[in-house]
């Protein structure tokens, strides 16, 4: 049997015993190392939904995820059995314009892991055992890079981007404004691409302890402190996903400044556009990550990033009820991920 994690709706996640699908010539047949829960995860648990994408069959969620490799298939050559590897839930056509042209994210025929973009859905990695196809997995040899820290590549490549859609931090003030994982992401893969100061917003203490950890210059509590942010910086990386925080950035940045935005605003919300103009700002979108994913493996395989301070728990996937109520507690929670059930392993 295989046990796997399924949401049939909102507040609805079960666990099903699905049975493995069969191992092709390109395949290899994982257990599950680690699984992180992100925000999409928890917004399909609670609503049913992330934005416009809408549970229409039960879908496995996870998109960030590491495995140990357990079988392969007879054409398989970078991966054996044993190995540890990362998973990029990343599928992009290839094909299409957007592909031929560079930006592999914005492919028009996307298959993105864990994911009710498309139907029949994607089908996530929440499971005790996943097949993939070779293309898909990276192995990570060191010996004390733990299945936790690999399964963090995904998110890791998501802050890479948007620090790519900033359009070069060298030598620049950056802000982060959201303190959650993706945030603290940001702001590794600022410190990494050289911003001179890095300073991350949160309307939560917890949350900005962890940022100060994984790098950050300087906290500020956006709350209490906002007036201290006020155009002083040259890049803002908005993850927080709230209205408050995209305010703080429009007036965090300095005239000619530019603004990414990497979470998920509310549907509808007031945008001072007449700053955009009369300041000058450049105000860009990051999606995803477009060939982020690598470099990611390969800062957290070199420990050039530590992503460590960010994992706040692990539990065993059958309890995975447990961690998604868990991971939807910011007072607790940054990185929650679900692990293989030692007594299932064979
Ligand atoms: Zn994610
Ligand atoms: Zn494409």
């Amino acid at each position: 049997m295989t046990l796997t994690c399924r949401i049939h709706g909102a507040r609805d996640l079960r666990l099903e015993d699905t049975g493995v699908a069969e191992l092709g010539p390109t395949d290899v047949k994982l257990g599950l190392g680690a699984g992180g829960i992100c925000g999409s995860d928890l917004h399909y648990f609670q609503h049913g939904r992330v934005g416009a994408f809408v549970i229409r069959e039960p879908l496995v969620p996870g998109h960030e995820a590491s495995g140990v490799v357990a079988a392969v298939g007879a054409q398989v050559s970078r991966v054996k059995p044993g190995d540890k590897v990362a998973i990029d839930p990343s599928h992009p056509c290839g094909r299409c314009d957007y592909c031929r042209g560079g930006r592999l994210n914005l492919c028009r025929n996307m298959f993105f892991l864990g994911s009710a973009s498309i139907f029949p859905h994607a089908q996530g990695l929440f499971a005790q055992t996943l097949v993939m196809p070779e293309r898909q997995l990276t192995p990570v040899d060191e010996a004390d890079i733990s299945l936790g820290e690999i399964a963090c590549a995904e998110p890791l490549s998501i802050g890479l981007h948007a620090v790519q859609r900033a359009g070069g931090v060298f030598g620049k003030r950056v802000l982060v404004t959201g303190a959650g994982t993706i945030g603290c992401m940001c702001a590794i893969a600022a410190r990494l691409a050289g911003a001179a100061e890095v300073v991350v917003a949160d309307i939560a203490e917890r949350p900005l302890k962890i940022a100060r950890q994984v790098g950050a210059d300087n906290v500020v509590r956006s709350d209490i402190d906002a007036a201290t942010l006020a155009d002083r910086f040259d890049i803002a990386l908005e993850a927080a996903g709230a209205a408050a925080a995209l305010a703080t950035c429009l007036t965090a940045v300095q005239r000619g400044g530019r603004i990414v935005q990497v979470g998920t605003l509310p549907a509808e919300l007031p945008f001072p556009a007449n700053s955009v103009m009369a300041r000058e700002l450049d105000y860009v979108g990051a999606f995803r990550a477009n060939g982020e994913f690598d470099s990611a493996v390969q800062a957290i395989r070199t420990r050039r990033v530590d992503v460590r301070p960010l994992i706040s728990a692990q539990l065993p996937l059958s309890r995975a009820l447990e961690a998604f109520e868990l991971a939807l507690d910011r007072s607790r929670s940054t990185k929650v991920q679900l692990v293989a059930d030692q007594e299932l392993l064979n």
